[in-house]
């Protein structure tokens, strides 16, 4: 798994930077985001779910039939729209409420 930021979509909140627990995402002199430390992500996804801009992206690693396949985020205020998109282009979106996604 490896975190790529798109600079184009980027809008220089960050949010990604703040919330990572390792540290390890960095904003360049414009407030671009830079992820820093790819090697070290574990792959927790807040900077994903954080984002507002669906600047991130999650790339699933081959061990999980990845292959090219990531996930990225849009932000609502009662929900988030998880999209997936396959290493085909296939595109799939799962809508998460954000008051339900936290109860178990
Ligand atoms: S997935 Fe988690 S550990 Fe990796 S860069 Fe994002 S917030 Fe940091
Ligand atoms: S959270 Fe998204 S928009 Fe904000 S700095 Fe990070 S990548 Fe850019």
């Amino acid at each position: 798994m490896s975190i790529k930021i798109d600079r184009d979509k980027c809008i220089s909140c960050g949010r990604c930077r703040n919330i990572c627990p390792g540290n390890l995402i960095e904003t360049d002199e414009a407030g671009k985001a830079v992820m820093k430390y790819p090697s070290e992500c574990w792959g927790c996804t807040a900077c994903l779910k954080e984002c507002p801009a669906g600047a991130v992206r999650y790339y699933l690693g081959a061990d999980i039939g990845g292959r090219g396949g990531y996930l990225f985020t849009g932000n609502h205020s009662d929900h988030t729209d998880w999209f997936i998109v396959s290493a085909d282009g296939t595109k799939y979106q799962i809508k998460i409420s954000k008051k339900e996604s936290n109860r178990y």
